[in-house]
């Protein structure tokens, strides 16, 4: 087995039952890629893992609802998130999709093994039932009020507000999704995971999660789990979409296995698929000590990964790694209101490259300056604007500019050669060399947005130093040449280090400079050498108008255009 150390990142799967929107980007997308970026940037052996997540009640109600098949509902959405994914620049190793056959039949197997070891219990419970549609009501299906924290709009098998886990029966007020009647409640068998007895295990994941210092909103869910009785849960469900249960008992014909059982093996079911198309082997990061698995993830999906995916796998087989760290990100908003994609209160990746397709980097820049890492977060089109107009134009493209213009007035579009270094310079270009470091020490710690707040500091140095220098005034030489060579060496680094965050404009700045990227554990001393020829200024962002940012406002608020 391969000893050097690698990362598995994930992404949490999409339902396949929507278009991407900004929400899913700001809480698991972008900080992922963020991350995968600057890890391979450094030479670490990484996969980026994700995948649509096609099964489960969602996306059968959708297809009630609009009287269209499941099936066709999964293809077009897993087709246009994957555009997205690619609009967006997310570096992605394997975008998969549970449909697959091998995923199917992994998660079988997975099952069938903890079947023959009695991990599950067998119980007869009470389900929701639709009379109308003749259909068992999992999950979605049915929304009431939450007996823990009294959010009216609780789904029956989690509380989005609270996190907590719900059983059949727990939700208050309970209502069928598809006729809005009070459900009915009906017998019948299911298969359970009994947490109870799995408490030795559960105490030694808390044990695990609490020595590494980093999991603190982890080890408040599973106290709280832990607190509320461990309750049992069902993997299995009577649903007709979704992974059909291998042939155990008659009883079990109809029913498929609980989204959240196998819509989580997706991670490792991305990888083999992953592998066998590039010829690895998929058992050297998943089965290998030194592996560490990074969860990106929205805060309503921790149990599952931090108790369930752990308790699963393990019993499945040991060798399995189980998450180093999980990043749950918190909600992102909206104009101060919730995204929601059914309230259409939403904007998604398709509309708003319809309008600004060369803009992409402007949303991924707001979205990591607004990234909900420790509480909500806001979105508005006016700080998009702020962000675009007054940061990225007005601090960094401005001092790049400003760079490239006055190289070519006063050094004919060559790097200085005849430069004196003054102490007041090696400050600044020392105090430049250390920033690389700076900004992966803060996306080690998964503070994306401090990432960025450091990056964009470069030009704010650089500004500074020109304003104060004024290079346009010195008639000598050498002391002229000195200051544009020390800012020559900051748009150097502006332009390597964009790449993690912004990196469509890295093309753009990379071409003007006529360089290639070089990796950031390659950036060094002179990353712009003596007489390297560089081409001519031109226009990185145009501005926004504040027109465009009134229509963007109407249109989501549906006003007349
Ligand atoms: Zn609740």
């Amino acid at each position: 087995m391969n000893k050097n150390k690698k990362y598995i990142v994930t992404a949490a799967f999409p339902y396949t039952n929507g278009n991407l929107h900004i929400g899913h980007v700001a809480g698991v997308f972008l900080p992922a890629d963020i991350y995968s970026r600057y890890l391979r940037s450094i030479n670490k052996k990484l996969i980026f893992i994700s995948g649509s997540d096609e099964h489960g009640a969602s996306i059968l109600i959708k297809s009630i609802k609009e009287n269209i098949s499941p099936r066709k509902i999964i293809n077009k959405y897993h087709k246009n998130i994957k555009e997205d994914l690619k609009i967006l620049k997310i570096s992605i190793d394997n975008y998969y999709r549970t449909s697959d056959k091998l995923h199917h039949k992994y998660s079988k197997k997975v099952f069938s093994k903890l079947y023959k070891k009695n991990f599950f219990e067998e119980k007869t419970t009470y389900q929701y039932y639709d009379k109308k549609y003749k259909l068992y009501l999992a999950d979605r299906f049915v929304i009431g009020i939450c007996p823990n924290c009294n959010y009216k709009f609780s789904y029956s098998d989690q509380c989005e507000k609270c996190g907590n886990i719900l059983n059949v029966g727990d939700l208050i007020n309970p209502k069928s999704i598809l006729t809005n009647n009070t459900p009915i409640l009906k017998k019948t068998i299911n298969l359970f995971i009994s947490f109870k007895s799995k408490k030795e295990m559960i105490y030694k994941i808390l044990k695990y999660f609490k020595k590494k210092k980093i999991n603190n909103k982890i080890i408040k869910i599973i106290y709280n789990f832990i607190k509320t009785g461990l309750q049992d849960r069902s993997i299995t469900r009577d649903l007709e979409w979704g992974i059909k249960l291998p042939n155990i008992k008659k009883e079990y014909k109809f029913k498929v296995l609980y989204v959240w059982f196998e819509a989580i093996l997706g991670y490792i079911t991305s990888t083999i698929d992953w592998a066998n198309k590039n010829k690895k082997k998929w058992q050297s990061y998943w089965k290998n000590k030194r592996t560490k698995l990074i969860n990106f993830i929205g805060k309503d999906n921790i149990i599952f990964h931090s108790i369930f995916f752990p308790i699963i796998i393990k019993n499945y087989n040991k060798k399995y790694i189980i998450p180093y760290y999980i990043n749950s990100n918190e909600f992102l908003n909206l104009e101060g209101k919730k995204i929601s994609t059914s309230k259409n209160w939403a904007i998604f990746i398709k509309t708003f490259f319809k309008y600004f397709p060369n803009l992409i980097d402007s949303l991924r820049y707001s979205l990591i300056m607004d990234m909900p890492i420790n509480k909500d977060s806001n979105f508005t089109w006016e700080k998009f604007k702020f962000y675009h107009n007054s940061e990225l134009i007005g601090i960094l493209a401005n001092f790049f500019n400003r760079v490239i213009v006055l190289i070519h007035k006063f050094c004919n579009g060559y790097i200085p050669n005849k430069i004196l270094l003054k102490k007041k310079d090696k400050l600044i270009l020392n105090k430049i060399y250390k920033y690389p470091k700076k900004i992966g020490n803060l996306i080690y710690t998964y503070d994306f947005r401090k990432a960025l707040y450091k990056y964009i500091n470069l030009a704010r140095i650089g500004n500074k130093y020109l304003s104060k220098n004024s290079p346009w005034t010195i008639n000598d030489v050498i002391k002229r040449n000195t200051i544009l060579y020390v800012s020559s060496q900051i748009i150097g680094y502006i332009s390597h280090l964009s790449y993690i965050f912004i990196p469509y404009t890295t093309k753009k700045f990379l071409k003007i400079l006529n360089i290639k990227l070089l990796k950031i554990i390659k950036l060094k001393k002179n990353v712009l050498s003596f007489n390297h020829k560089i081409n001519k200024p031109k226009i990185i962002f145009r501005k926004l108008t504040n027109e465009e940012i009134n229509y963007q406002k109407k249109i989501l608020n549906k006003l007349k255009i």
